[in-house]
């Protein structure tokens, strides 16, 4: 009879609340913030209500009650971030993604550099399966698919083995990728001429997916691979992303006014280039960047070691490796190339090319640290950090309004490893240093590059803005302490000043409190076939 009448209450009070209407409940309540809509709108102090994951209304002084009220006041309220470059690999063993969804990222691109799976399909269905902390979206993966095909051959390919890959970026499209990246800088993509990448970038364009590339290369032939990307936008009739963009080793240093007055040019053809950028002066990647590319054909250690044991190769390697170190990423200094993983000598993680060289009791030069390289090479390798960038080239791309922020960064977990600040810090970064103390750009152009113009990239119509009967991916900061703490020196550390990050209508950064509730989706691309 208690029972019955707890029963008979229950459907009462759900009667009278849904005669109100519904939208005197909600969910959550957002008030009082400051609200970016990500059209690079100056912010207005509003209050957002959401209902089953989704944002319900959006005005001045809401009236009602909600399950959650959040008192946004002083606080700025924008779409979560959505990175465009995320090494999303290790979230199979992170999936909760803490280190992206504490810098505020809600949606990230994996798949980049030409790096990706196969088949994709298979691979998003486990993530599925597994729950993912933020939403993910995948590309297609040149390297991955010509690995598979042709392995690490130093040639082009013929018709057969390009169809074989033409096959394989139309199943990855169909599987739900969103386009196609390439690194033509790593292998095996180095060893491919524009007309391959031209071929399997149409198809990806014509099943409405788009190109985002690491180029050829970002010192001496930075141009020239600007360029290139350029052409296969042309050719492919794709658009296209010039990723992680940058000027590395200083006789190029300035060059940027030049590659983004090429994207200027590219665009007023009508060719859709955009551009996405982090927001530091080092990059971070294999140390075997700094190796020819030719030594490492057919294998980066055994068929290196092997070629290493001819005095002829082995001094034109370290010959090439003197040139990187001097004009590319070496930055002409061994205290430019700092270790970050480096798994044969992990006392040296942290520590510059330079320390290693004193360590040996050898003079830090140019020629001896080559001679390291050769060493780590032999030792399975390591990935740097190369602080090989002028601070003027980073700003002047970050103000171009075709210029998005994405990371570059690597799902990780807090104190393992060295890692690249930028795993920790990026969107903090750009709001706090190069926003508020840098007046770069400004707070609501700033938000615009993390939120709508990755979306539309994408190709997203119901994230990365502000608006009604949008997801609510939703990222509250402190305008005036929100601020990177990773450094170059001593990564591990959160950023300052975002006290929530909403996850389709989930809190999933509550203050203090973490919580792993896997709220993200994985999201799949414009040609995406339900099997
Ligand atoms: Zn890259």
């Amino acid at each position: 009879m208690v029972r019955t009448n707890h029963l008979i209450i229950g459907v009462a009070l759900f009667v009278f609340l849904y005669s109100c209407g519904p939208s005197s409940h909600y969910d959550i309540l957002i008030q009082n913030g400051t609200v970016y809509s990500g059209d690079e709108s100056p912010g207005q102090i509003m209050d957002i209500a959401i209902v089953d994951g989704h944002i319900y209304t959006i005005g001045k002084n809401l009236k009602g009650t909600a399950d959650r009220q959040i008192d946004a006041a002083g606080l700025a309220v924008s779409a979560g971030f959505i990175d465009l470059h995320t090494h999303l690999g290790p979230i199979t063993l992170y999936p909760s993604a803490e280190s992206h969804v504490r810098m505020g990222v809600t949606t990230a691109l994996g798949g980049p550099d030409g790096t990706s799976y196969i088949p994709l399909g298979a691979y998003l269905d486990s993530l599925n399966r597994l729950g993912v902390g933020l939403n993910v979206a995948y590309l297609a993966g040149h390297n991955t698919i010509r690995g598979q095909v042709m392995g690490l051959e130093n040639r082009f390919s013929n018709s057969e083995e390009l169809d074989a890959m033409c096959l394989l970026v139309k199943e990855g499209m169909e599987d739900g990728a969103f386009g196609i990246s390439t690194g033509l800088k790593y292998l095996p993509g180095t060893y491919a001429h524009i007309d391959e990448v031209i071929a399997l970038s149409k198809i990806a364009g014509q099943m409405n997916g788009f190109y985002t590339s690491h180029l050829r290369e970002e010192g001496l032939g930075l141009i020239e691979g600007v360029a290139e990307a350029i052409t296969i936008a042309d050719q492919a009739k794709i658009p296209v992303v010039l990723t992680h963009h940058k000027v590395v080793g200083f006789p190029m240093w300035g060059s940027s006014s030049k590659t983004l007055a090429m994207v200027d040019s590219a665009r007023n053809l009508g060719l859709d280039i955009m551009v996405d950028q982090y927001p530091y002066t080092a990059s971070y990647t294999s140390l075997s960047i700094l190796i020819p590319a030719w030594a490492m054909a057919g294998g980066r250690y055994d068929a290196f070691a092997k070629r290493c044991l001819d005095p002829v190769l082995r001094d034109s390697i370290k010959k090439g490796i003197e040139f990187n170190l001097i004009n590319d990423r070496g930055g002409n200094d061994l205290t430019r190339v700092q270790f970050s993983v480096f798994n044969w000598k992990p006392e040296l993680e942290g520590k510059t090319l330079y320390d290693w060289a004193i360590a040996e009791g050898l003079a830090p030069t140019i020629e001896n640290g080559a001679e390291l390289i050769i060493q780590a090479q032999l030792h399975r390798g390591a990935s740097c950090i190369f602080h090989a960038m002028q601070e003027e080239d980073v700003e002047r791309i970050l103000a171009h309004p075709q210029v998005m922020v994405a990371s570059d960064g690597r799902i990780t977990p807090i104190n393992k490893g060295h890692p690249h600040p930028r795993v920790y810090g990026t969107f903090p970064r750009v709001l706090g240093y190069y926003v508020r103390e840098k007046q770069v750009i400004s707070l609501e152009l700033a938000l615009h590059k993390m939120t709508s113009l990755p979306a539309d990239r994408l190709g997203l119509d119901d994230r990365g803005r502000i608006k009604k009967g949008y997801k609510a991916d939703i990222t509250i900061f402190d305008p005036q302490t929100i601020i990177d703490k990773a450094k170059f020196t001593d990564p591990h550390h959160y950023p300052a000043g975002i006290p929530y990050v909403i996850i389709n209508g989930k809190v999933v950064l509550d203050g203090p409190i973490y919580n792993d509730i896997r709220a993200g989706k994985v999201l799949r691309g414009p040609a995406y076939v339900v099997k």
